[in-house]
C-alpha cells in the first residue's frame, strides 16, 4: 500500500456561483508525509480539503484517499481521515471523554479503546485533570486540543489540519510538531494546512503554494528556496502569492487612518 498514493486530486475544479474557487488542481501524495499547504486568504485551501473529507459536492474532476473516489466511496473515505479544523462549535456541555467517547463510538471504535487512548492523548497535552470538566469552561486553546484528539480518536490514515496550532501555548506546539513527525515515521500522512510559515518551513516534507485556486509551487522547503532563489519561506510565499507591495500598502493604511482624522478635526 505504501506505494500507492494516499491522496490525488484530477483536474479538481470547484465554483461557488459564478466564481471558480479551484482551477484544475492536479496533486499526488505519497503516505508517511507531511504536506504544507499554503496560500493567501481565500485562496481554496480549505475549500480543497472540504472536497477530500467529504464534506463539500458539486465539484469537477476527482479526488481519492487511499484509492478511494471521495464522490463514490465517502464512508470508505471518511473511516480512514481525520479531520482538525480551526475552530469548532463542541458540545459545551460534554466532558471532554464523553466527546471523544460519542465520536469514537461513531467511528465504531471499541468503547475501551477509545477511554485510554483519549485519556492517554488528552494528558500528553496536560489535561489529565480536565477529563471530567465540562468543556463550556475550557480555553481556546483546550478546546483546540480536545480538538486534535478527536481527530485521531480512530486512529486514522490521513489527518487533515486546518491551522491547529491556533491558540495553543508554546509548549503545546512543540508537542503537535512532535506528533506529526512520529505520526508520519509510522506511514500516516499529514495535511497541513497554515498561515504560521516558519513552522511549515521546518516542519513539511513538502510544501504546496496555492495561488487563486491554482498551484504556484510544489516542493520540499530546500527545493522552493533554491528555485525561488530566498532564504524564507515567508519570502518565497509572498514572491510567488503578493499582489502589491507590502511597505505601500501599508503606508497606505495608515494614510487611511491620518486622513479619517483630519477629516473629524
Ligand atoms: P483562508 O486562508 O482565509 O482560510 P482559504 O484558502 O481556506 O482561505 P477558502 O475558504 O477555500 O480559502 O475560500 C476560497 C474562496 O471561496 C474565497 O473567495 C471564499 O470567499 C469562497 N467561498 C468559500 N466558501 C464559500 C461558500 N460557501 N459560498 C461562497 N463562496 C465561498
Amino acid at each position: 500500500m505504501d506505494d500507492q498514493p494516499i491522496i490525488t486530486l484530477e483536474n479538481l475544479t470547484k465554483s461557488y456561483g459564478d466564481k471558480q474557487v479551484l482551477k484544475g488542481i492536479d496533486l499526488t501524495v505519497m503516505p508517511g508525509k507531511i504536506i504544507g499547504y499554503i496560500g493567501p486568504n481565500g485562496a481554496g485551501k480549505t475549500t480543497t480539503v472540504k472536497i477530500l473529507i467529504g464534506m463539500l459536492g458539486h465539484y469537477e474532476g476527482r479526488a481519492t484517499v487511499a484509492g478511494f473516489d471521495v464522490r463514490t466511496h465517502s464512508l470508505e473515505v471518511k473511516r480512514r481521515i481525520g479531520y482538525v479544523p480551526e475552530s469548532a462549535a463542541i458540545y459545551d456541555t460534554l466532558t471532554p471523554l464523553e466527546y471523544l467517547r460519542f465520536l469514537g463510538g461513531l467511528y465504531g471504535v471499541d468503547e475501551g479503546v477509545i477511554v485510554s487512548r483519549a485519556k492517554e492523548m488528552l494528558s500528553l497535552f496536560g489535561l489529565e485533570k480536565n477529563l471530567d470538566d465540562r468543556m463550556s469552561s475550557f480555553s481556546k486553546g483546550m478546546r483546540q486540543k480536545v480538538l486534535i484528539v478527536a481527530g485521531m480518536i480512530h486512529n486514522p490514515d490521513v489527518l487533515f489540519m486546518d491551522e491547529p496550532l491556533s491558540g495553543l501555548d508554546a509548549n503545546s506546539a512543540v508537542t503537535v510538531k512532535e506528533i506529526f513527525a512520529r505520526l508520519a515515521e509510522i506511514g500516516k500522512t499529514i495535511f497541513y494546512c497554515s498561515h504560521i510559515m516558519d513552522v511549515v518551513e521546518r516542519v513539511c516534507d513538502r510544501i504546496i503554494i496555492l495561488s487563486n485556486g491554482q498551484i504556484a509551487a510544489d516542493g520540499s522547503f530546500e527545493e522552493l528556496r533554491q528555485m525561488n532563489k530566498e532564504e524564507s519561506l515567508e519570502r518565497i510565499f509572498t514572491q510567488l502569492t503578493s499582489e502589491g507591495e507590502q511597505d505601500v500598502v501599508a503606508s497606505q493604511f495608515i494614510q487611511a487612518l491620518s486622513e479619517r482624522e483630519e477629516r473629524v478635526d
